[in-house]
């Protein structure tokens, strides 16, 4: 099938036929998160969204270059340049060095995308790793004309790159009002401009993470990091850029400045980005309090929680949401995506269970349903209208394994491929480990203490104690009761 795929553009406000630079080969910068606290469910949905992104472009046989990079620098309290260094902040709160700040959340963010499935990126450049690359860049930027040096620090020219670029082309807003809602910051006073942002920053005696630059021994601001990580692996020029909707005012506006001022091009040729999770209408955020970990989702030991669930129905209900639209987390919208979660994973399962019949007798056109799937993949990665697809797929399991309708094995394997190719390889659904290792244990022990009992009733002794020791040589218990043989883990 010839692939007609489509991605919004927020660049150009509209729906766009994809076509990388390089054919074949596809170039993605996703701004990962800043690795000072944990990350919250908010931010799994946009990475789960671009790992959906990710995995469809490698379906349709694309090599991918999915960079994603780790704040552990630099990044400032709101999205001006004042305040704290967000991880010198939790550093000195808690007494650690600011890399044990880094290092305990950096691990924290790799553990719970790797349980919702996520493929890890191609690169996962930091920025400490990348100072160099940034200050380069900043000089780049002066010698450029587009950036100005105050006691230490380093501002962007917005005046002067307004006036022969569009500034606001990313979020079409209007200049003028942008400036009449911007705030006049104390101690900012040493910026020309009310929009100008700082490069780089001169370091106060109290900031720990420091590097010697041209200018004064400080820090490199938000935006240029991901410019000069993104130009370092992709080019001055590559595929997509992506991110939450919340970055496209500020630290994309800004980035797609700071890269047309260094190399005169616009780095990224469709910008892409993902809505937002929201609890009760409001954005989930880690400042407004309302951001419950994933880990508290998967216990369910949260307020706002009934019961816990399993990273997968989690992963499926964020894929039951279009990555445009928001997704308002709720209970029962987790209970009916857990329930979808299970009918179709049960409808897979099913799949092994079902004889080949010498003739395929059935009411869908498997040609048909895979084409619908890749249509609604190449509208904007519609993941709701896959799913629906899918549905018409389970409907069709459940009605051969009742002995309604007939498949050979052409045809069975064929059901096998489309269910593997879309749940499996595109969605990133998997059987729930955790669900079905208990299962799977529960069965065997009641296998295992069948045949002991078996023995014992045989008076089979030697059998019987052997299973008993060699069980608790490796931590399992058994206790004999009335009711039955019991076990449990030492
Ligand atoms: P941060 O660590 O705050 O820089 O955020 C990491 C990523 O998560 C960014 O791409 C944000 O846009 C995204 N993000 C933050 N909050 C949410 C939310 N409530 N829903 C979806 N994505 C979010
Ligand atoms: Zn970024």
């Amino acid at each position: 099938m010839q692939h007609n795929l489509f991605v919004y553009n927020t660049l150009t406000r509209k729906k766009e036929k994809f076509e990388p630079i390089h054919p074949n080969l596809v170039g993605m910068y996703v701004c990962g998160p800043t690795v000072y606290s944990d990350v919250h469910l908010g931010n799994c949905r946009t990475f789960v969204s671009f790992d959906l992104i990710f995995r469809y472009l490698l379906h349709l046989g694309y090599k991918v270059r999915y960079v994603r990079n780790i704040t552990d620098a630099g990044h400032l309290e709101g999205d001006n340049d004042e305040g704290d260094d967000k991880f010198a902040k939790k550093a000195k709160l808690l007494q650690l060095e600011p890399m044990e700040i880094v290092q305990k959340y950096t691990l924290g963010f790799h553990d719970v995308l790797q349980m919702f499935n996520t493929l890890p990126p191609s690169i996962e450049p930091t920025a400490t790793g990348h100072i160099s690359e940034q200050i380069e860049m900043v000089q780049q930027i002066i010698e450029n004309g587009y950036a100005y040096e105050v006691n230490g620090t380093v501002y962007f020219d917005v005046d002067k790159y307004v006036k022969e670029h569009n500034y606001t082309i990313l979020t079409n807003r209007n200049l003028e009002d942008m400036l009449n809602n911007t705030r006049e910051l104390g101690g900012q006073d040493e910026k020309r401009g009310r929009l100008d942002f700082a490069l780089w920053i001169k370091a106060k005696p109290e900031h720990i993470m420091r590097w010697p630059a041209p200018w004064s021994v400080g820090f490199p601001g938000w935006h240029i990091e991901c410019s000069a990580m993104s130009r370092k692996y992709l080019g001055d020029q590559f595929d997509i850029h992506g991110g939450g909707m919340d970055l496209a005012a500020t630290h994309h506006t800004n980035e797609i400045a700071q890269s047309e001022a260094c190399n005169h091009v616009q780095p990224a040729k469709y910008w892409m980005h993902t809505n937002m999770l929201t609890v009760n209408g409001a954005r989930m955020s880690k400042s407004a309090g309302n951001g419950f970990l994933p880990g508290e989702l998967f216990t369910g030991d949260h307020p706002l929680l009934e019961r816990g669930y399993s990273p997968m129905a989690v992963r499926f209900f964020m894929l039951q949401a279009h990555y445009r639209s928001t997704l308002d987390f709720s209970n029962e919208a987790l209970d009916a995506a857990e329930k979808g979660y299970k009918r179709l994973m049960t409808a897979i399962s099913l799949l092994d269970k079902i004889t080949p019949a010498a003739k395929t007798k059935i009411d869908v056109d498997l040609e048909d349903v895979r084409n619908r799937c890749y249509a609604a993949m190449d509208d904007d990665f519609n993941s709701p209208i896959l799913i629906a697809e899918l549905f018409e797929m389970v409907r069709l399991i459940n009605s051969i394994y009742d002995g309604k309708q007939q498949v050979n094995v052409a045809t069975l394997a064929q059901i096998k491929q489309l269910m593997h190719d879309f749940v499996v390889e595109i969605m990133g659904l998997k059987d729930d480990q955790m669900a079905g290792d208990s299962l799977h244990i529960d069965g065997l022990m009641d296998l295992i203490i069948g045949i002991r009992n078996e023995a014992k009733q045989n008076k089979d002794f030697a059998t019987s104690d052997r299973i008993r020791q060699e069980l608790s040589s490796i931590g399992i218990q058994l206790k004999d009761s009335k009711d039955g043989t019991l076990w449990n883990k030492i």
